[in-house]
């Protein structure tokens, strides 16, 4: 299965542009971990205790996250402003390019109602 959803997850990549879109980066709050922070504080020029107590909050599974969403970091123009900085789980979002697909497959379904290519992957896949 994975080499289907790799090709589709291409196709639709490229199809779909992310900067009219940015759902993610509005909608939904990227666990963020301690390399995360590490990033962003060089980007930032901000201490890692800065970036927590600035930027971040603990949810309900124990992980950082945004304190705040829309991303404090998205521009009004959908760019992302820590663009080379960003969060490990904002590069790999929406995953559809991931091995073992099978194993987050209903993690996609789940994705599938914010993100069009994770949308479009599954209604293809499904046929
Ligand atoms: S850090 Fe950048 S890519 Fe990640 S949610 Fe914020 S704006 Fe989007
Ligand atoms: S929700 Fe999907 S299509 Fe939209 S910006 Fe995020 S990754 Fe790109």
């Amino acid at each position: 299965m994975d080499n289907l959803v790799h090709d589709l997850h291409e196709h639709f990549s490229s199809e779909i542009n992310c900067l009219e879109c940015a759902n993610c980066c509005r909608s939904l709050g990227p666990a963020i971990y301690d390399k995360d922070i590490e990033r962003i504080s060089k980007a930032l020029r901000l201490k890692p205790s800065e970036v927590v107590d600035k930027y971040l909050k603990i949810d309900e599974d124990g992980d950082y996250v945004f304190r705040s969403m829309p991303c404090p970091f998205l521009m009004p123009d959908n760019y992302c402003s820590i663009y080379e900085f960003r969060p490990k789980a904002c590069r790999e979002y929406p995953h559809t390019d991931r091995k073992k697909f099978s194993q987050i497959y209903m993690l996609t379904v789940k994705n599938s109602s914010t993100c069009p290519i994770a949308y479009h992957v599954l209604k293809e896949l499904t046929k």
